[in-house]
């Protein structure tokens, strides 16, 4: 059809591509299975609503919250604390639905751990508790190691409680590495990161491939006390562990995409896993947290990144909320 344009433009040539996103991606509702968002901004909350996030687990368990060094079990308490203490507001200010996820991380070593564990059995007795985590072996600490033999303890622990609440446990898988370069002068640390870099110790686990002897480490802690795999998240999952946790074992694989320039994970991480193995274990989680760089719309954006990539809708349906809502019992 001719154009009344004073010269031809693209629209006069004939454009043969195939490609037709359809809108509808754009009413997709989604729920972020693993986000710090009670340490945000208000503004940075109402960035998830309006931006069609139906439902979040709010991980309240990291030492990155806690001022006092070493760590007290009632400085972990108080992170359960706060969070239980802001959830009816921010649901009610903000229209989604939020679960909470209470634990302990063992990125720090914590003092009278025992105790806490009591205490966390009687948390995950409450309605709005919806995991136990995020947990999991750690690598390497910070202000002070935790020998492999007590972080077991406290890990394999927190699975049982799990699996006598008949609750999911967020792992916290450690990403492979962090990226940085040999150029920054001493003490810079990470840059997008806001954690003093002077403080992290000796690693308690030195191979040639930590992150994932981590990871072997909760696997075989769960299969110690026969704790359901199906009942598994492994958080951060990347492109060092997603073949292991796929073909070894039933977890789910929830893919960090909140900071990429940290984790080198991006939609295309994901897209290919599902074109591999099918979407029925994956998630996509922001992870977004104050003391880092990161971006509160990651899955929203990769929505039509996926679809871009290959995906159906059906399959970004199911890895974005389908599997988030039926894995956490959140935004029904
Ligand atoms: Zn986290």
């Amino acid at each position: 059809m001719a154009h009344p344009t004073r010269r031809p433009t693209d629209a006069a040539h004939s454009l043969e591509s195939s490609y037709d996103p359809p809108a509808s991606l754009l009413n997709q509702p989604w729920i972020d299975p693993h986000t710090h968002a009670q340490t945000l901004s208000w503004r940075d909350r109402e960035q998830y609503a309006l931006a069609g996030c139906h439902a979040m687990v709010l991980v309240a368990s990291g030492y990155h919250w806690t001022p006092y060094k070493p760590v007290a079990a009632e400085n972990i308490q108080y992170l359960w604390d706060d969070v239980i203490n802001r959830q009816r507001a921010i649901e009610r200010e903000h229209c989604f639905d939020t679960g909470l996820a209470v634990g302990i991380h063992t990125g720090v070593r914590i003092d009278d751990a025992d105790e806490l564990l009591d205490r966390l059995r009687e948390y995950c007795r409450l309605d709005s508790v919806v995991a136990v985590g995020e947990t999991g072996i750690t690598p390497t600490q910070h202000v002070e190691r935790w020998p492999l033999e007590g972080q077991r303890d406290v890990v394999r622990e927190q699975f049982a409680i799990a699996a006598e609440n008949d609750c999911p446990v967020i792992l916290h898988t450690p990403a492979a590495s962090s990226t940085t370069s040999e150029l920054y002068r001493d003490g810079v640390g990470i840059p997008g990161f806001e954690r003093n870099d002077e403080l992290t110790q000796e690693p308690v686990l030195d191979g040639d491939n930590p992150a994932l002897q981590a990871l072997e480490e909760n696997i075989a802690l769960a299969r110690e006390i026969g704790f359901d795999e199906r009942q598994l998240i492994a958080s951060h999952a990347d492109a060092n562990n997603a073949e292991l946790l796929l073909e070894a074992t039933d977890c789910l694989l929830s893919f960090t995409l909140g900071y990429p320039w940290l984790t080198g994970v991006t939609a295309e991480t994901v897209a290919k896993f599902v074109h591999e193995y099918g979407p029925e274990r994956i998630m996509i989680e922001t992870d977004a947290a104050n003391v880092l760089d990161t971006d509160v719309l990651a899955i929203k954006r990769s929505i039509v990144e996926c679809y871009r990539l290959g995906l159906s809708v059906e399959e970004i349906e199911q890895i974005v909320y389908e599997n988030p809502q039926t894995a956490l019992s959140i935004g029904k």
